[in-house]
């Protein structure tokens, strides 16, 4: 199937249209229309070989909702007119124990990723959602649930389950104290999916300037990591804090606000981090770990637990064309809180 998407041809990560096929349907195959999709600080990284494990061209994109325009044989779980949407994986060994377990983004063998990962039959590189097809196995397919803007909830196929899933693995609830630090794409989803449970929830911040929008976004507090009196009152008052930073940065002034056993996860920050002192880390038994998106269950449950409690993500709509400027404009942090690509904007004929 012929299709039209826009790639990244080398390391400067600008984006032009670029046409390519899109494989044909396998028994177990849904082929999609894209109607939206997110823009990650993901995309941008590949785009600009900043992981070293780009491949050229590359279509990035993995936050994609779109509708059913055709279904193989075996296909059970979809039909052609559904409204359904694809995360950050594609396919996974679906046999290991961590498959098994529902856990398919720690396959042994690796999960595919919907863009830059490598296909399990053809071996070719996977392409991702800026573009106008795509088609993947039913498994990996996500129903969206009713009432749930399908124009807005693209980002919750990323920056929605890289937060809910430590919310869960960590058994967030009612009462617990969650702190969340980085309010963009991710932090933004992390303060509502969190409020969303019941937790008490702190954004935690340099500076105060973001301190009104995280009280709008549903944080219960506010904490200036720069004000020391506040920090040290703040000391060990936290199960749970979400770093959602996409840089290398310092963890040294938020070690101390965890809890006996409390525990900061890193989900943005995917390198190298600054030296850290581990000495509130021992004194105090905390934690620090990592947590990789969600498995392909726990993705549904976050998008139906999502259109329950009416949570979506505050996005800004814009053209496939608008793409380049709209990463200039992410590095700068000025998006409240994710760019979502309008699909409608991409003419197949557009580019001969
Ligand atoms: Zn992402
Ligand atoms: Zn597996």
């Amino acid at each position: 199937m012929q299709t039209i998407g826009y790639a990244a041809q080398d390391t400067s990560g600008h984006l032009a249209p670029f046409h390519f096929d899109r494989r044909e349907l396998r028994p177990n195959d849904v082929a999609i229309e894209i109607l939206y999709c997110g823009v990650c600080h993901s995309d941008l990284h590949t785009a600009r070989n900043d992981w070293g494990w780009t491949t050229y061209p590359t279509v990035v994109g993995h936050e994609i909702v779109g509708r059913v325009t055709e279904v193989a044989g075996d296909v059970t779980k979809h039909k052609v007119g559904d409204i359904v949407a694809i995360g950050c994986m594609v396919d996974s060994c679906q046999h290991c124990d961590q498959c098994l377990k529902g856990e398919e983004q720690l396959c042994r063998e690796g999960n595919t990723g919907t863009y830059g990962g490598t296909d399990r039959v053809t071996g070719e590189p996977t392409k991702g959602g800026y573009s106008k097809h795509i088609v993947a196995r039913q498994e990996f397919v996500l129903t969206m649930p009713e009432g749930l803007d399908v124009a807005k909830a693209a980002p919750l196929l990323c920056a929605g389950i890289t937060t809910y899933s430590p919310l869960k693995t960590w058994g967030i609830r009612e009462g617990s104290r969650v702190g969340v630090t980085g309010l963009g794409g991710l932090g933004h989803m992390a303060v509502k999916l969190a409020a969303a449970m019941g937790a008490h929830v702190t954004v935690m911040s340099r500076t105060a300037d973001k301190q009104a929008d995280a009280l709008a976004l549903g944080a219960h507090a506010f904490l200036v990591s720069e004000d020391a009196d506040a920090m040290a009152a703040a000391a060990s008052g936290f199960d749970l804090i979400i770093d959602t930073v996409p840089v290398k940065h310092d963890l040294d002034p938020y070690l101390p606000l965890l809890d006996v056993d409390g525990t900061l996860v890193l989900v943005g920050q995917i390198g190298p981090m600054n030296e850290m002192n581990t000495v509130p880390l021992l004194l105090g038994r905390r934690r620090v770990a990592g947590s990789p998106i969600g498995g392909i269950a726990e993705t549904q449950e976050m998008l139906d637990f999502c259109a329950q409690k009416n949570i979506l993500p505050e996005v800004e709509m814009i053209a496939m064309a608008d793409i380049n400027q709209a990463y200039e404009r992410m590095e700068r942090s000025d998006v409240r809180y994710r760019f979502v690509i309008d699909m409608a904007s991409l003419d197949l004929a557009e580019v001969a």
